[in-house]
């Protein structure tokens, strides 16, 4: 897929006509390869999606997140992860959907702009984090922290928190479908035929535990502006 992505800009570039050429060539080579300069810049095709869902404008002007803290594990403090989720929010932003955050023990029922946020192991399946689209609901898994700090005691799940949160949050901003973009934060790097996702270049997906985003990248501001304009 990456040598495929490369190839197609390669094609229009050498047909183009002189100005074209010359700037394909300057995107070429201003394209940082970095993980860093695929969080920061989204290039002419690359968003892509896996085929596991179909993308739905958000019926609101606006998303209220409300974080009820019950049954976090205890070295996730109340406002380490409003912290959290108020910077994920702040950074979905940008697609042009506000988002107000609070912290709480009981939904409002009547506001169905509301996304509530709670820590559940049986809601979450398994999974590190999980969403209820239909109902409004986010649930966290206390057991998978729990693991993931018996496995690595010094390493910092706070960036695994702050991925998950904006993971599962960009669900509710319309994202349903997953990005084949590996740094995207609503990606996921491979699918159940063993098909990877895309990256700008392979030998950089090693260097890091975790190569998606925490935050929402380019990309996936980008698709979620195309979703809701
Ligand atoms: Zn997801």
């Amino acid at each position: 897929m990456i040598g495929k992505y490369f190839m197609q800009f390669r094609t229009s570039w050498l047909a183009g006509p002189l100005l074209g050429l010359v700037v394909s060539l300057k995107s070429v080579f201003a394209l940082d390869l970095t993980r860093a300069g695929e969080i920061k810049e989204c290039a002419v095709g690359e968003i892509s999606t896996w085929t596991d869902g179909a993308d739905k404008a958000v019926p609101y002007a606006s998303l209220n997140f409300l974080y009820n803290p019950t049954g976090a594990p205890p070295w996730f403090s109340e406002n380490l992860v409003a912290e959290l989720i108020q910077r994920a929010s702040n950074k979905w932003s940008e697609c042009g959907i506000s988002a107000q955050s609070s912290i709480g023990d009981q939904p409002h029922y009547l506001m169905n702009n509301e996304v509530f946020i709670s820590w559940n192991d049986i809601k979450s399946q398994g999974n590190i984090g999980a969403s209820d689209l239909s109902q409004r609901r986010l649930y966290l898994s206390p057991s998978v922290f729990k693991n993931l700090r018996e496995m690595r005691p010094s390493y910092d799940a706070s960036y695994t928190l702050q991925m998950t949160l904006s993971h599962e949050m960009g669900h509710f901003y319309g994202l349903v479908a997953h990005s084949r973009r590996c740094v995207d934060v609503l990606s996921y790097y491979k699918n159940n035929s063993g098909e990877l996702c895309n990256i700008r270049d392979r030998a950089e997906f090693a260097r890091v535990i975790e190569y998606r985003s925490a935050l929402p990248t380019a990309c996936d501001i980008e698709r979620c502006r195309r979703i809701n304009r």
